[in-house]
């Protein structure tokens, strides 16, 4: 076979994992490897666009090793095509004077790179929402509970309870630095409020992103249980009006929604009776800087 039939049978099985959900990460990282052992010419890149493919697979991928090769190849092919790499200097297969086997230095400089790309998503998780303090576990555990009330899929796409459970928690604790008195009082009356069966607005509020995590924290009891959260819901609701009036195809932006997965506040929402009229609307929210879509009702 040659290197071009060969790229292109690794192309065939890649295009059926780009686009798919993270599944085949592992299939796909040992095609990436036998990419790398082939030996890749400038004819063979034009003709296949195997680049396009390998980026494809890099921007779906969820897994750290196959994002890290995937850069690597295609900075080797880039490389390539701009015709800085001279190196011909290969023992073994090297046919063309284009091959793309790098010699040792070259190799040992990629995988230093290949490490640093692989150390960078651990930067993400933030530095304290780990912890292992029974006290703190448990008034998270209770603060799922007090957000998981209404159907999950009135909420669906939103943050979960367990990210925002996480978030308003690590607010508190921050404050105090421990678990004493004040630190549990300040947990429970949260609780007591986001249950409160007459007030569901702190609790939609909180899990659509219009009230943050670090605001919660430190509310007053009478900000949780009025008018703040009712004019926040209110002030939302007439902006919802004003979009139905102009009925727009496109949405509205808003910056009153947060992105649950991007944390960023650059919405657009539309706004739909799904059910009849008498029953209340159903938003649609679209996140611009991730493309997470979400819907509450
Ligand atoms: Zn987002």
């Amino acid at each position: 076979m040659s290197a071009e039939e060969e790229v292109m049978r690794i192309q065939k099985k890649l295009n059926k994992m780009t686009g798919s959900d993270g599944s085949g990460q592992e299939q796909a990282l040992d095609l990436l490897k036998e990419l790398q052992t082939l030996d890749i010419n400038l004819d063979v890149l034009t003709k296949t666009r195997i680049g396009m493919t390998v980026n494809a697979l890099r921007k779906s991928s969820t897994d750290d090793e196959v994002i890290s090769l995937a850069k690597t190849l295609i900075k080797n092919w880039k490389k390539f095509l701009s015709g800085s790499n001279n190196s011909n200097n290969s023992k073994e297969t090297s046919t063309s004077s284009k091959s793309l086997k790098r010699d040792k230095e070259e190799k040992s400089r990629d995988d230093k790179e290949r490490e640093k790309d692989r150390k960078l998503p651990s930067q993400f998780p933030p530095p304290n929402s780990g912890t292992t303090d029974a006290i703190r576990l448990k008034c998270r555990e209770m603060l799922v509970a007090a957000l998981s009330m209404d159907a999950p899929e009135e909420f669906e796409g939103c943050a979960s309870p367990e990210d925002l459970a996480e978030e308003l928690e690590e607010a508190i604790f921050q404050e105090f630095k421990n678990t004493d008195m004040r630190y549990k009082n300040r947990v429970r009356s949260r609780i007591a409020n986001l249950k409160d069966a007459k007030n569901p607005t702190l609790r939609t509020n909180f899990r659509i992103g219009a009230i943050t995590a670090s605001r919660l924290a430190v509310m007053t009891a009478e900000e949780m249980a009025n008018d703040e959260v009712k004019q926040l819901r209110e002030k939302f609701a007439k902006e919802a009006i004003n979009d139905a009036q102009l009925a727009t195809v496109q949405g509205t932006k808003t910056d009153l929604l947060k992105c649950g997965k991007c944390k960023k506040r650059n919405c657009t929402y539309n706004q739909i009776q799904t059910r009849s009229a008498d029953e209340p609307m159903t938003t649609f929210v679209l996140c611009n800087e991730c493309g997470n879509r979400w819907k509450f009702c």
